[in-house]
């Protein structure tokens, strides 16, 4: 298998070289994964159509210009920011020009102005440490643990709360506080410990360096633990102007149409071709292809008329889980937060809307100030999803008044914009979920989730390494390109492409 070691091209060289087997590929889905994976293989020098069957590309890389056209705000109804460890989405900002628009990302706990809920109610982030300490305290109901320790518990507690989704807190709420309370008790906590008050942790240093507090995670914890550390780094870009920008430069960069407004409704792999249903006014048309590549969310892939899909993928395709996400924003006339002291990051406001972000300043003052009034996941993200949309506004707009008793002012909210992503047709669902699972569950079912079917190749954030983020998108794109170039219409084709499909390195 020595050709699986070749290395794609870095992007932006356009290289052509005698390829013996070059290719037709139809890519379906024009989110990240499918724009790189077709970026990539024209780059191989094989020819490449994308299908995307709504009339916009991105997917869940989805900007919202509050005043399209002019200098406003804009938000983030999708992915919002990338952890600088992930290297081939640091990769791709690099090569295809937007470096110059990198900026920090400010996220929860980074504002000691923001607020957060405690115990004792809602307190600003610098002044939380004491109640969070004593909501701590309190659960722990015995156990002598050191004051550091419980320091460390109380704000990777406050994390847990904040992030993730009712029901997976109530499953580990216990197992977190003694699990990782009785790995930590082993370690000198004290150098992690900061702030004028010495009640603050750095808690994403401590993980890096004491591996083995994460590694001796059970199962359950041990994704999750990475994705909460990951979410709240003090390491994260995001690039003004818009996520939107890697979608709008990967378009411009291939060669082959990108047909919008094209729903495929049914894959049927044959022996030698895939055939696609695509929907047309009220009936549909088969187009015959030589490779496919979908990238399309399993839980879209499972309402979809699937033939000649083994038994296992057939399988993982109608169990794989995945969560919801509902964001709110408000598009607001000035950005009234400033005058509080907050000058960007987020607050853990709890109750129903769970987390509110102040996004960096974007456009002209003049034109007002974008504001992420809400940000749930899993079941928190359904509860607000069922509402309409006008009882989910009165919900936040409610709930973030207590903190912020501006935004009943006449006048302060000029727009708002909202995305329900367990609904959206295009995805019905935010991500593929593995946290709970240990890490050789995880491993299998990506290898399952990637898996081809004949000529018909995975990928997406779902058949990855990183589910939910944009790495785990390009990771799985990086992954399908190797299993195509390198299938033989040979006998043992799917044995290749298997392996291939296989093959998922972690960045250095
Ligand atoms: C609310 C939210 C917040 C997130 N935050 C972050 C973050 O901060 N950082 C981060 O790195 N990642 C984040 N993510 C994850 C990241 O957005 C995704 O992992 C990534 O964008 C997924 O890319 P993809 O190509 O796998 O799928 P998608 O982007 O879903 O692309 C699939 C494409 O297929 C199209 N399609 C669907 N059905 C059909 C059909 N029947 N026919 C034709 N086309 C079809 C869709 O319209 C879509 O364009 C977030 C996701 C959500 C929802």
């Amino acid at each position: 298998m020595r050709m699986l070691e070749t290395p794609l091209p870095s992007p932006g060289k356009h290289v052509s070289f005698e390829n013996r087997w070059k290719k037709r590929i139809t890519v379906v889905g024009a989110g990240i994964s499918g724009l790189v994976a077709a970026y990539e293989l024209e780059r191989l020098g094989h020819s490449v159509e994308v299908l995307e069957g709504r009339l916009e590309l991105g997917g869940r890389i989805r900007t919202h210009r509050f005043l399209p056209g002019r200098p406003g705000p804009c938000v983030e109804l999708g992915a919002m920011r990338v952890p600088i460890t992930h290297h081939r989405t640091m990769r791709y900002i690099r090569e295809l020009g937007l470096t110059s628009r990198v900026r920090e990302f400010r996220t929860l706990f980074e504002d000691d102005n923001a607020y957060l809920r405690t115990g004792s109610g809602h307190q600003r982030v610098g002044d939380a440490a004491p109640a969070l300490v004593s909501d701590l305290r309190s659960r722990l109901s015995g156990g002598d643990y050191d004051d550091a320790t419980v320091l460390f518990g109380a704000w990777l507690g406050v994390r847990v709360n904040a992030i993730a989704p009712g029901a997976f807190r109530a499953g580990i709420g216990d197992g977190l506080d003694r699990e990782i309370l009785a790995l930590v008790e082993g370690i000198d906590v004290a150098p992690y410990v900061y702030g004028p008050r010495r009640d603050r942790i750095d808690l994403h240093s401590l993980f890096a360096d004491h591996p083995q507090i994460q590694a001796g995670c059970t199962g359950r914890l041990y994704r999750f633990v990475e994705d909460i550390v990951n979410e709240t780094s003090a390491r994260l870009i995001c690039l003004r102007g818009g996520m939107d920008q890697l979608v709008h430069q990967l378009r411009d960069r291939i060669r082959g149409p990108i047909r919008r407004g094209q729903e495929v409704v049914g894959i049927e792999v044959r022996d030698r071709e895939v055939a696609l249903r695509i929907r047309r006014g009220f009936g549909t048309i088969t187009k015959s292809c030589d490779y496919v590549l979908c990238t399309v969310p399993f839980t879209v892939l499972r309402t979809m008329d699937l033939v000649g899909f083994d038994d296992e993928k057939s399988a993982i395709v109608h169990d794989m889980k995945y969560w919801s996400a509902t964001k709110v924003a408000l598009h607001c006339r000035t950005a009234f937060w400033e005058k509080e002291g907050i000058t960007g990051g987020a607050s853990f406001t709890g109750g129903l809307i769970r987390q509110t972000y102040y996004p960096a300043a974007e456009g002209d003052p003049r034109l007002g100030a974008a504001l992420l009034a809400s940000y749930t996941i899993g079941d928190d993200a359904d509860v607000l999803g069922r509402l309409g949309r006008s009882a989910r506004l009165g919900v936040v707009l409610n709930e973030l008044a207590a903190v912020h008793p501006q935004l009943r002012k006449s006048g302060m909210i000029m727009g708002v914009a909202d995305q329900v992503w367990g609904d959206a047709p295009s995805s019905l669902g935010a991500a593929a979920v593995r946290w709970g699972k240990d890490i050789s569950t995880c491993e299998s079912e990506r290898r399952s989730a990637a898996r081809p079917q004949g000529r018909l190749f995975f990928a997406g954030e779902h058949c990855s390494t990183y589910p939910a983020w944009i790495e785990g998108a390009i990771e799985s794109a990086d992954n399908a390109v190797r299993a195509i170039a390198f299938h033989e219409p040979g006998p043992d084709a799917s044995a290749v492409a298997e392996e291939c499909a296989a093959v998922s390195e972690k960045p250095a």
